[in-house]
């Protein structure tokens, strides 16, 4: 099928790059020349597993292409995915602008009929504001259709989830717009969801506040474990061994971050503001993530006796594994309330460290793990990347000036960090 995908972040990318080699002639068009011209080279201006080979592979057979044109992309395609960014406007409901500017395009270009496929996550009615916008530069409503489309992707794994989804969710008006869908999307395995524009739009909030609520509720957990000597990996497993909870997001950490669960809880409030509905649960599950950086942070200056002139060692920057995404990290706030204090930082990420010294260029970057903690005071782990589960933990403690290591992912049992001779202090005790 002729396709074409508006926005080449990360889900406009891999669902672009997924689909044409899936067989399908892709158009991604990115209305920032930069990216245009590296996807144009083959080079995927972010990191993704395995998404580079299959760039390339989809480039040299040429069933993708690369444009900043939507007019041209309109105009050869059947199906056209909106996936531009929905950041949180000032008072937190998502910012459409981006969106609206992409269907006024495309209202602008129709030539045939086109399915206008929303991806990006958008509150309830913004299905209706697409259809208005394209039929405000005067298509004929029998020349297109809009359908919500929402994506589950997770950055880390964003190729294999776009390729086993969990399941498909399709709100549409028209049941021939499902079916064409439907049909692009064959080659999958998974479940359906035929539904409503509304209800495909909340399902997505829906999913991501209460991944956050999960995650929250652990942390909640985790400060009471801290105080009456309860072990929050231990309670964590009895809870999630019952299948009715799932041992998946209940880890207790430094909170959630990134570049969706903070804008959409906060997004999900809002909506329900708009619709007279006060989702004060959500706002604690806020709180609560807000909450667990700083009070960790208290933790470690507690023991530190102050930050000032301490060498403070961080372990991982990007806000989850597997990715070079610094947006909404942990790190951030933690290199932000360090350096205020007057710490010198030193950070090691193997993805994401380019993306932070823009932001913080008096950190010091290290390129390799074992040499971070050089004459530090403390090590904290922000972020469990895989090669920090099996290092040398004495040989790093040997070159610290105090072995103090704090666990903001419970990366470590205490037994081991222990062992190595550290002083070891994890969220929730
Ligand atoms: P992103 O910021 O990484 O990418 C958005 C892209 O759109 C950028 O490359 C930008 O240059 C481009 N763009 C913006 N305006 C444009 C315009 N007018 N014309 C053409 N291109 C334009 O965003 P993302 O992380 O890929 O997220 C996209 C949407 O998908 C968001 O609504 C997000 O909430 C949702 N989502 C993201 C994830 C994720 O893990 N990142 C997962 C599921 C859903």
């Amino acid at each position: 099928m002729k396709v074409a995908v508006i926005g080449t972040g990360y889900v406009g990318l891999v669902t672009g790059v997924v689909l044409s080699d899936l067989g399908n002639n892709v158009i991604c068009v990115d209305n920032n020349p930069e990216k245009v011209k590296l996807l144009q080279q083959g080079k995927p201006p972010i990191f993704e597993a395995g998404l580079e080979e299959m760039l390339t592979r989809v480039l040299r057979h040429q069933s993708l292409q690369i444009s900043d044109s939507i007019r041209w992309a309109t105009q050869n395609s059947e199906i056209i995915f909106i996936t531009v960014g929905t950041p949180p406007g000032p008072d937190g409901a998502p910012d459409l602008s981006a969106v609206i500017a992409v269907a006024e395009e495309i209202g602008k270009s129709i030539q045939h009929h086109v399915i206008v496929v929303n991806k990006s996550t958008v509150p309830v009615g913004s299905g209706d504001i697409v259809e208005k916008t394209i039929a405000r530069q005067g298509v004929s409503s029998d020349l297109f259709d809009v359908v919500s489309n929402p994506e589950f992707l997770r950055e880390g794994s964003a190729i294999q989830d776009t390729l086993n989804p969990d399941r498909i969710v399709i709100g549409a008006r028209r049941r021939g717009a499902a079916d064409k869908l439907l049909e692009l999307y064959s080659t999958l395995e998974s479940e359906v969801i035929l539904t409503d524009l509304n209800s495909a739009e909340l399902i997505k909030y829906g999913s991501n506040s209460f991944l956050a609520m999960k995650i929250s509720f652990i942390n909640a957990l985790s400060r009471l474990c801290e105080e009456c000597g309860a072990n929050i990996g231990d309670v964590s497993r009895g809870m999630g061994l019952d299948k009715r909870i799932g041992r998946q997001f209940l880890h207790a950490g430094l909170g959630w971050g990134g570049s969706c669960f903070p804008k959409d809880v906060l997004g999900l409030i809002k909506i329900s503001e708009t619709f007279g509905y006060d989702f004060n649960l959500l706002k604690e599950v806020v709180t609560v993530n807000d909450t667990q950086t700083t009070h960790f942070l208290s933790r470690i200056e507690k023991r530190l006796g102050g930050f000032a002139g301490k060498r403070v060692a961080l372990m991982g920057l990007a806000f989850k594994p597997d990715t070079d995404d610094i947006r909404d990290a942990k790190s951030l706030v933690l290199i932000d309330r360090l350096v205020a204090g007057g710490a010198i930082v030193v950070a090691y990420d193997p993805m994401a460290a380019d993306h932070v010294s823009r932001l913080f260029p008096q950190v010091e970057y290290v390129s390799d793990v074992y040499s971070l903690a050089n004459g530090a005071d403390a090590l904290i782990v922000v972020t469990e990347w895989n090669e920090f589960r099996q290092l040398d933990l004495a040989r790093i403690k040997e070159s610290m000036a105090q072995p103090i290591l704090f666990d903001g992912r419970r990366l470590y049992s205490r037994s081991v960090a222990e062992q190595a001779g550290f002083e070891y202090f994890a969220v929730g005790g």
